[in-house]
């Protein structure tokens, strides 16, 4: 299936189950902004516990709170948001479309890695078992002259961001004849930087005083409250502050459903360290990230790092872990090492000290940070992909089948009685009753077992309950999985245990540790 047709197949789901729903759909929508339904919410609440129980429960090291959205507008002066957050913006003349600069090109340099890919598979082919990856890579002379020209590009490209050159930037891709994708013309407009933040105004006295912005990032308010919280959590160094919440960013182009939005949720976090160590934990935040992501059983191959060409203007290191979306692989998480800039900048506009007094040395510091920061509506998005399976079965019935990470799953249980009558339905309420405390319970009557079955495996719940007229005579019940379709019958006392070793929070956070 063509990537494209797979986003739509998506979208379709999400907003025929109840996960995500064009925001004011009533009213034709609103670009980029979405609402997520009955299931959806369900689905981003459990990706959030697995971050905040990850990040905070399993680290003593580790602390959250939750900041307002306004923050005092010199936040963002300090920040250095006012002045740089923008994005290198360009216009095709005959299609109207915006794009970004920075992301034509990075398209383009990601097509030509593909080129790379495709001659490997041909090298492999031709070669067979004596394929040596290494020596074809140093030999080929397609493979050598693709890989000359993304070297030059990589670097002009570079150069023209650092420098914020943006005439280099449209002569790039103009040399590199760049077409527009709706158009198909080269004919492009000046590149123009862009301010991201969105503003308000607060009060009832309209005027240059009163703007305020939407938050485009929640770190700043872990920044702010730096101190607050070292000092009333007695917190000692390394430690880090994590926080989920609302950003809000103006995106020049905000398609691909979920993946960009511009009013879209981030969990991050801070992780506060002394100056010089700052390299060895940004190393070490970026295995325990990955680590994180790969406990979802969603297939290492799915991910991958990517450093960054243009390092933020408060960055020393920074990288990405990139997910292979529908659209192909796209940044899902951020990791910064930010250095001391933040903390530096809040002091100096706020007069404020900003340090850390370290009882064993007697000394005082600005501490350095590393900055984990990943979207809740990308990680959506990446389960959802991962999920969604179109299968053929043996009979010829066809089935759309979600398989979601069990813990994550919206509703964990479905409890179905075979039929309507008999006592069976009491026999579903009892047993639903038991398990309700602990667990997201569906209960479905409605039609055949095989349609509720697949209504099931539509909304990804790892397991169906089916109480019978045996379930009246010897307590037990059919458990059907959703992966392998298989059943098995076990007693109803057994079922909270059984649960608990395949679908509760302990099963999945104890892989990790
Ligand atoms: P991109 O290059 O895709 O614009 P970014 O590098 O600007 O992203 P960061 O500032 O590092 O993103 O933000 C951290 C995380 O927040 C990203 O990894 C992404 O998961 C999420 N994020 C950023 N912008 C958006 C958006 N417009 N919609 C949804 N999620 C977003």
């Amino acid at each position: 299936m063509e990537p494209k047709d797979r986003l739509k197949d998506l979208i379709s789901h999400c907003k025929e189950y109840g996960f995500i729903f064009p925001s004011s759909e009533i009213y034709d929508g609103l670009a980029a902004t979405y609402d997520y339904g009955q299931m959806g919410v369900e689905l981003k609440n459990n990706i959030k516990t697995y971050w905040w129980k990850c990040m905070t429960q399993l680290n003593s090291h580790i602390v959250g709170i939750d900041s307002a959205i306004f923050m005092h507008p010199t936040t963002w002066k300090a920040s250095g948001h006012v002045d740089a957050f923008n994005d290198p913006l360009i216009d095709n003349k005959d299609s109207k479309k915006r794009y970004r600069a920075d992301v034509l090109l990075e398209e383009y340099l990601e097509k030509q890695n593909q080129k790379i890919q495709k001659e490997v598979e041909k090298g492999e082919k031709r070669f067979g078992d004596a394929f040596d990856m290494e020596q074809f890579l140093a030999t080929n002379p397609n493979v050598l002259r693709t890989q000359e020209k993304i070297n030059e590009v990589h670097h002009r490209m570079k150069k023209a961001l650092n420098d914020s050159n943006l005439e280099d930037l449209r002569q790039l891709i103009l040399d590199l004849e760049i077409v527009c994708p709706i158009s198909g013309s080269k004919n492009w407009t000046e590149v123009r930087q862009f301010n991201l933040m969105f503003s308000t105004s607060l009060g009832s006295v309209a005027g240059e005083s009163s703007t305020i912005y939407l938050r485009p990032e929640t770190a700043q308010g872990i920044f702010v409250n730096f101190l607050n919280v070292q000092k009333s959590g007695r917190m000692k160094i390394p430690f880090g502050i994590a926080q989920i919440g609302k950003a809000f960013r103006n995106e020049i182009v905000a398609r691909q459903f979920i993946f960009r939005m511009r009013e879209f949720e981030q969990m991050e976090m801070q992780f506060f360290v002394k100056p010089g160590e700052e390299l060895m934990w940004y190393e070490h935040w970026k295995e325990a990230r990955k680590k994180w992501h790969l406990n979802l059983g969603m297939g290492e191959g799915n991910y991958r790092f990517h450093d960054h060409i243009k390092l933020a203007h408060y960055a020393n290191a920074a990288c990405d872990i990139e997910f292979n979306f529908p659209m192909g692989f796209k940044e899902l998480e951020g990791i910064h090492s930010r250095t001391d800039f933040d903390l530096k900048q809040h002091e100096m506009h706020s007069g404020k000290k900003l340090q850390y007094f370290d009882p064993s040395t007697n000394e005082s510091y600005v501490p350095y940070v590393i900055e984990t920061s990943v979207g809740l509506d990308r990680l959506f998005l990446s389960v959802l992909t991962a999920s969604y399976h179109e299968e053929k079965l043996e009979d010829g019935s066809e089935r759309t089948v979600l398989k979601i990470p069990p813990a994550l799953a919206p509703y964990k249980i479905a409890v179905l009685p075979l039929v309507k009558k008999d006592g069976l339905p009491e026999k579903a309420q009892e047993i639903i009753q038991m398990l309700r405390m602990n667990y997201t319970v569906q209960y479905d009557e409605k039609d055949s077992i095989g349609k509720r079955y697949r209504r099931q495996d539509a909304i990804g719940t790892p397991f169906a309950i089916t109480v019978d007229h045996e379930s009246l005579q010897n307590e037990t019940v059919t458990i059907r999985h959703r992966d392998t379709m298989l059943q098995e019958r076990i007693g109803i006392q057994t079922l909270t245990e059984y649960l608990q070793s395949h679908c509760s929070w302990s099963a999945l956070l104890s892989k990790l540790h």
